[in-house]
Parts: C-alpha cells; sequence; structure tokens
C-alpha cells in the first residue's frame, strides 16, 4: 500500500499498487473524483524498504476566487491570502475585502466569508460560511445553513444572489 494525498482534495489516501491496471496514466479519487495522475504515487525504495517518497510534494497552494461574467458582472479573480475575507458587492460604503465589481443587487454587501488559514502540515484550509445575507450564500447549489461552515474544494461552485464564483487552487 502506498499512502498519498489527493492532489485536488488532500484526502488521504492509500493505495494498492498491485491493484493499479498496467498502462493507465491516472486514476480517479474516491473523495472528489478528480484524476490523479500514477506518477504522482510514491515508488518504493530500490533496496526494498518500505520507506515511500512523494514524486511530488503536496503542495501548499494559495485559493482563488474567480468571479464568472454575467450581463451584470465583469470576471474578476481574487486572490485568498490567509485571514478572514468577507466577499460582497462593491458600493461605496462596503465592508468587504473581497468587493465584487457587479450591479448584482441580490448580492448583500456582506454575504459570505471566507477563512484561510494553516493546518498542522502547512497546507491552506479554506472554509466558506454565510454572512446571514439576505438570499444566502449557495454551496454547489445548496444554501448553507445559519453557522455552518464548509471545506472549499477545487472548483467548488458559490453563489451569492444571481451571481457565480468558483473556488480553485
Ligand atoms: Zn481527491
Amino acid at each position: 500500500m502506498i499512502p498519498v494525498k489527493c492532489p485536488h482534495c488532500r484526502t488521504g489516501l492509500k493505495v494498492d499498487e498491485t491493484k493499479i491496471p498496467e498502462g493507465i496514466t491516472s486514476f480517479k479519487c474516491p473523495q472528489c473524483k478528480h484524476d490523479i495522475p500514477v506518477s504522482y504515487l510514491t515508488q518504493r525504495a530500490a533496496d526494498g524498504g518500505s520507506e515511500t517518497v512523494l514524486l511530488r510534494p503536496v503542495e501548499k497552494r494559495q485559493g482563488r476566487i474567480t468571479v464568472l461574467a454575467a450581463f451584470d458582472t465583469p470576471e474578476q479573480v481574487f486572490p485568498l491570502s490567509e485571514g478572514s475575507h468577507i466577499v460582497g458587492r462593491k458600493s461605496s460604503n462596503t465592508e468587504a475585502a473581497i468587493a465584487i465589481e457587479t450591479s448584482d443587487r441580490t448580492m448583500s454587501r456582506s454575504h459570505a466569508r471566507i477563512d484561510v488559514r494553516r493546518d498542522r502540515r502547512g497546507n491552506l484550509i479554506h472554509t466558506l460560511s454565510d454572512c446571514q445575507s439576505k438570499n444566502h450564500t449557495l454551496y454547489n447549489g445548496a444554501p448553507l445553513g445559519a453557522g455552518e461552515t464548509v471545506v472549499l474544494k477545487d472548483n467548488d461552485e458559490l453563489r451569492l444572489g444571481r451571481t457565480t464564483l468558483r473556488f480553485n487552487f
């Protein structure tokens, strides 16, 4: 068994290398269903030792939010630094650190919050919660409940009002 971390969702996996069919170049992560290249797997030491080494280290990647373009919204990209960030509609008295240029009035000025912190291994963890917004924050299509916090994964979709945002690493 080879212990690896999915490079997309960072779920820890144990891969039975004897069960990987020959000739395939990637396999699907059982958790997030993204493709993991076989080259990502660890290789056993030539002496038969059990020590395994990642061919490519797990990246401590910075996330970003992309606001998808719509008739009332230009495309915008916001890199996410460590800390707490309010996401909302940009206005003269906006409090949002991630101030979205839009005429979508169904988006509150303080609509959602994204917290970025590091876990013990140094990986960046991005969490999303709603700021008691009037029209709620939709996470992959479902409204977040009061006090609910979700961990963002690559390609997650957020909806603030009628505006769609995508989270990526
Ligand atoms: Zn995964």
